[in-house]
This record gives C-alpha cells, sequence and structure tokens, in this order.
C-alpha cells in the first residue's frame, strides 16, 4: 500500500475561480497565469480548467511549448520575456507573445528580420524594481520597438508591489499606478497591470487585460479570505494518523524539542512532511483538521511526518483522515501561519 498522502486538483473550482476573476474585470480579457506548472497544479488539468481563458501566461519557454503540444490553440504570454536569442525561433514558430524589460532583449529583437512577427509587452518598473524600464526611458524604449519590423503590437504593462495592501508607505499602490499613466499617455497599444490582488480589490485597474494567478488556485493574496471572495480551494492535501504518542508534562516532540508539552497530551504523528511539500518553518499551531475536527500542528516538521495535536478528539487515532489543506483548513491560513 503506498504513503496514504494524496493530492486532489478539482477542476471545476480551477474554472470557478476563473469565473470569479473574471467577474471582478467584466470588460476585460484574462490572462489565466499558469507558471511553475500551473502553481503547482499541473499544465494538463490548467488548460482543461482555463479553458475560458482568452490567454496563459508563464515564465518558462519549454512549458509555454508544451502548452501548445497539449493543444492550447489561444494566446500564450512569456511574462519575463526570452533569455537569449536562441529562443526567438521557438517563439515564432509557436507564436508565443512576450514581455521585454531590458534593453538586452530589445538589442536582441533589433537583429531579427520582419519575417517573424511579435505581439509584446513592454514592462515599466513603476517601482517595484523587479524587471522593467524605469518610467524615464520607458517612451524611448517603447520607440525603438515601434520601429521593428518584427513588433506587431505593442501593450504596456507594469506589475505592482502592494496591490493587496494599497496604502504601503514604501510604495503606495497610487504612485506606481501615476507613474504608470504619466509614461503611457498618448502611447497606442492595451494596457495589463493587474495581478490577483488588483484584480479583486481594484476594478479600475483592469484595463484591457487582467493577469490573475494565486486566485485561480483558491488562495487570496490578501485583503480578505477566499470565502469571502467566493474563491473555491483547487487542492485538497490530505493524509492519515499513522502514530500515536501519548506524553506528559515535560515530554518533548520532534527535531530540536521545539515543542514540550506541559500537560497529558495525545500526539498523532501524519505522514505528510516537508518532501510532500508542507512548509518545515509552519510554527506550533498551524491548523489541521483530524476527523472533521480543526486541531494544529506540534513541533518542527519532518521531512515525511509531522506531529498534531489529538489530545481534545479522543475519538482520534491510527488511520484518523487529516487534512493538512482543501475547504478546511483554507491554504490561505497555512499560508498565514508559516
Ligand atoms: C506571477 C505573476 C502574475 C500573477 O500574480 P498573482 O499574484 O499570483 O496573481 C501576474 N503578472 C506577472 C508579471 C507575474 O509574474
Amino acid at each position: 500500500m503506498p504513503r496514504p498522502i494524496v493530492a486532489t486538483i478539482d477542476i471545476s473550482a480551477l474554472q470557478h475561480n476563473l469565473a470569479i476573476a473574471k467577474s471582478h474585470a467584466p470588460h476585460a480579457k484574462a490572462w489565466a497565469v499558469v507558471k511553475a506548472q500551473a502553481y503547482g497544479h499541473g499544465l494538463e488539468r490548467a488548460i482543461r480548467a482555463f479553458a475560458d481563458a482568452d490567454g496563459l501566461a508563464l515564465v518558462e519557454v519549454d512549458y509555454a511549448v508544451r502548452l501548445r503540444e497539449l493543444g492550447w490553440t489561444k494566446p500564450i504570454l512569456l511574462l519575463e520575456g526570452f533569455f537569449d536569442a536562441d529562443d526567438i525561433p521557438v517563439l515564432a514558430q509557436h507564436q508565443l507573445q512576450f514581455a521585454v524589460h531590458c534593453d538586452a532583449q530589445i538589442q536582441i529583437l533589433e537583429s531579427v528580420g520582419a519575417n517573424a512577427q511579435f505581439d509584446v509587452h513592454l514592462k515599466m518598473n513603476s517601482g517595484m524594481n523587479r524587471l522593467g524600464f524605469k518610467p524615464q526611458v520607458y517612451r524611448a524604449a517603447y520607440e525603438r520597438l515601434q520601429k521593428l519590423g518584427c513588433v506587431r503590437s505593442i501593450t504596456m504593462m507594469t506589475h505592482f508591489a502592494n496591490a493587496d495592501d494599497a496604502a504601503n508607505p514604501d510604495m503606495p499602490l497610487a504612485e506606481q499606478i501615476r507613474r504608470f499613466k504619466a509614461a503611457t499617455e498618448g502611447l497606442a497599444g492595451e494596457h495589463s497591470v493587474a495581478n490577483s490582488a488588483a484584480d479583486l480589490l481594484h476594478a479600475e485597474l483592469a484595463y484591457e487585460w487582467v493577469r490573475p494567478g494565486v486566485i485561480l488556485y483558491g488562495a487570496t493574496p490578501g485583503g480578505g479570505t477566499a470565502k469571502e471572495f467566493g474563491l473555491r480551494a483547487a487542492m485538497t492535501l490530505e493524509s492519515k494518523i499513522i502514530g500515536v504518542q501519548d506524553i506528559g508534562p515535560g515530554d518533548a516532540v520532534g527535531y530540536g524539542s521545539r515543542f514540550v508539552a506541559d500537560k497529558p497530551m495525545k500526539i498523532g504523528i501524519v505522514a505528510c512532511g516537508y518532501a510532500d511539500g508542507y512548509p518545515r518553518h509552519a510554527p506550533n499551531n498551524t491548523p489541521v483538521v483530524v476527523d472533521g475536527v480543526r486541531t494544529g500542528t506540534v513541533g518542527r516538521v519532518s521531512m515525511d511526518m509531522l506531529a498534531v495535536d489529538l489530545t481534545h478528539i479522543p475519538h482520534a487515532g491510527i488511520g484518523s483522515h487529516v487534512v493538512l489543506w482543501g475547504d478546511e483548513p483554507p491554504i490561505d491560513e497555512v499560508a498565514f501561519a508559516a
């Protein structure tokens, strides 16, 4: 018998969450973001689940090709652009759209003939200081691209540091918007600025395209719970109790003896650890549901096991059903604890 740990992906929940994302931006087209193999949920499932998306966006050139091989015919966008001049023929062959975020990429495009035709997304660094051209050089970059025979269209793109925390004093959302608007004023093309948080919380930022990612999988970036937004858990991670230890005051649990009991307790050992993707740095009392009852982790997460408190769940024992995340407990609560 295999270890009792199972991750179940609910395609209808993915579909539902895309519909929620679209309902917050009803006049915009939506890129469903599927980087990192659809946030770990699998590209094959993503293709089925996100058939209603206007395009799929990711960062891996090889996985973009895989999406074409799997039969996705609608647009595909590479959010970090290409990485090397050798990528260009692949982009042309598979009609991949891509971000352009630095001079080195424009230089490569300047050596490409007009045989290939690309829809490019010119990225502005409006304050996050990750990828993109600063506002003061954005227009020059736009004009360089506009001159190129291989550039068919230019979408103006930026990314927000704090769409879920608009008043963040270190980079308020409004300041990034101000910079983006000022630097793109009068330039022809579509606009694409909204990640999940902006999509859910700032309808005015939808423009022509939104780029929801994490909400499609049932997590929220902040500013409310998944349930409040009507999002459903795409993944349920379940396992079983495979061991029980009765301990007393002064007894310690797990590596580093990070948890020490101050009373008699019943400890359950769950077949799930950090090798299974559970966060190793989850602290004591990270939520877990055992036989339908909420409890919490105890001590450090091991590679293939973790411990939970069963003291208040007398009927629980070896074989009891454990949910690490799903409808209950929501992944957001696990993530927040960790
Ligand atoms: C990852 C990513 C997104 C999606 O972000 P979420 O916060 O998961 O919605 C959107 N745009 C870009 C450029 C990204 O890299």
